[in-house]
């Protein structure tokens, strides 16, 4: 469970991220959805641990991530990464990539690498490199290689975009169910409130920094707390 409790930070005296504070349950994906420039990319940062914030605290399963004293270093803060540059190691194959964060024997590293790419039904290309896979195949062992280590949360700043539209669908799908059934709680960054309504159970809408509004998605979509909201939504399909 990944909690965020009123987290501020500010560039030249401007608020970029204003009080925010989330909460995120193993198993459920949340979205943070805004426009350009709210201060979602940021917010991620800071949770990675490769910004910091001027104040609020950070909490994985109860236990203090960072505050503005206290601070786990970014690789020890069980938290997987994917992002829109979610660029493979091209000088490894897709076994070497997925393996990379994992530790202990190799066997149990193989093991554990083919049992991902069975998931994502990319176990064929195990010993390729990555320019002989397709963008969307790229896209899906890069997202086995953030969970491979089994993170208890999974920060994913609009890892989708960049594919057409057919694929985006299928790979939403993978991730989704892969997700789901590792049980990692999932804080997803998109500016597309269309893929925020398909992905989350919830959805947290931000705007100047703050969150102004946070619900399931039929019920932001139903009742948008005001006009700007309601904007946001309206050129759903
Ligand atoms: P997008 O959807 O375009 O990715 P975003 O919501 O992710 O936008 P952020 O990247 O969080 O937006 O940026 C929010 C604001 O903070 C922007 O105005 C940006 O210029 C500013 N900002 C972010 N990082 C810094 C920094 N290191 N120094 C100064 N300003 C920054
Ligand atoms: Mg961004």
């Amino acid at each position: 469970r990944l909690e965020i409790k009123d987290i501020t930070r500010s560039f030249g005296g401007r608020a970029v991220v204003d009080h925010v504070s989330l909460t995120v349950q193993p198993g459920q994906v949340t979205c943070l959805l805004g426009p350009s420039g709210c201060g979602k990319s940021t917010t991620l940062r800071i949770i990675a641990g490769v910004e910091m914030q001027d104040s609020g605290t950070i909490h994985v399963d109860g236990e203090l991530v960072c505050d503005t004293i206290f601070r786990i270093p970014p690789e020890n803060r069980s938290i997987g990464l994917m992002f829109q540059d979610f660029s493979l190691f091209p000088h490894l194959t897709v076994a070497e990539n997925v393996a990379f964060g994992l530790r202990g024997a190799k066997a149990e590293k193989r093991s554990r690498v083919i049992q991902l790419l069975r998931r994502v039904d990319l176990e064929r290309y195990i010993d390729d490199y990555p320019h002989q896979l397709s963008g969307g195949e790229q896209q899906r062992v890069a997202l086995v290689r953030a969970l491979a280590p089994s993170p208890k949360i999974m920060l994913m700043d609009e890892p989708f975009s960049g594919l057409d539209n057919r694929l985006r669908d299928d790979i939403r799908d993978d991730t989704l169910a892969v997700l789901k059934e590792e049980g990692t709680a999932v804080l997803l960054v998109t500016h597309e409130p269309d893929e925020a309504m398909r992905m989350a159970d919830e959805i947290a809408l931000m705007r100047d920094g703050k969150i102004v509004q946070q619900g399931a998605p039929y019920n932001l979509y139903n009742a948008p707390k005001d006009r700007e909201a309601a904007a946001f939504f309206s050129d759903i399909n």
